[in-house]
């Protein structure tokens, strides 16, 4: 067993409001300069630049994992993440069923831009990325759970777009695999503030919108290698896998 350091919420050109500098390339060299083992790419509603980030990282040792920060009906942020191209496609299918049409205004909100592996602009999203799903919270969880994947409320101690400034605080009857929160936040203070919650299993992440954040916040983990599957067990506590610290 080893301990691995993944920073499973990061942003790339492609969320309106990451920086120009966040494409795959960059992505990925800062993650190795920064001796992280595994990143997770979320961006807002869009599950899209996985693929590209994972190809590049291989060469470099780095574990890619599927995702993409969603957006709830609530208006709470939730990390979705996944491992294979065949749940990443069919969850990039739900969101574009329900993602409002309404579009983007680069000017106000920031460019949409998908890239490739030279970060050369293969095109851009429509629809603002930023909006409200037109599905629930619980929908959007029986969803990722469906598919195998890993939900994971993101920053639910933010007094923006989290669970608790959303809804005041975490349903009981939410199945969540853990919670993230923000990275000045005491685990020890937030627990004994929310001593209710039936899943007490917590990380931190960058939340990076820009370059010098990635890997600024990240978690370590007990696993036996740095994959999807492992990261499943260590956020259950099984076979001796576990979350170690942040
Ligand atoms: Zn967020
Ligand atoms: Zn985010």
């Amino acid at each position: 067993m080893q301990t691995y350091r993944a920073d499973l919420h990061i942003h790339t050109v492609l969320s309106p409001c990451g920086d120009l500098d966040m494409s795959p390339r960059n992505i990925v060299e800062t993650a190795k300069a920064r001796n992280i083992d595994i990143i997770a790419i979320t961006d807002h509603n869009s599950t899209l630049h996985g693929p590209v980030i994972r190809k590049l990282a291989k060469p470099l040792g780095i574990s890619v994992i599927y995702g993409a920060e969603v957006t709830t009906r609530e208006e709470a942020h939730c990390l979705c993440l996944f491992d294979t191209d065949e749940q990443r496609e069919k969850f990039q299918e739900y969101i574009n069923l329900n993602l409002p049409s309404f579009p983007n205004d680069p000017q106000r909100f920031g460019y949409q831009v998908v890239v490739n592996e030279d970060d050369e602009i293969l095109y851009e999203i429509e629809p603002l990325l930023i909006n409200g799903l037109s599905v629930g919270i619980n929908d959007i969880e029986k969803t990722v759970h469906g598919l195998g994947g890993l939900f994971i409320p993101a920053h639910v101690d933010r007094p923006r777009y989290s669970l608790i400034s959303q809804l005041g605080f975490v349903p009981p009857d939410l199945n969540y695999d853990a919670l993230e929160i923000f990275g000045k936040t005491n685990p020890a203070n937030f627990l004994s503030a929310n001593s209710y919650l039936k899943n007490p299993v917590l990380i931190k992440n960058s939340d990076a919108h820009f370059l010098e954040q990635l890997g600024e916040t990240f978690t370590t983990y007990r696993m036996a290698e740095p994959t999807f599957d492992e990261l499943v067990k260590a956020l259950k506590g099984e076979d001796g896998r576990q979350v170690l610290s942040f």
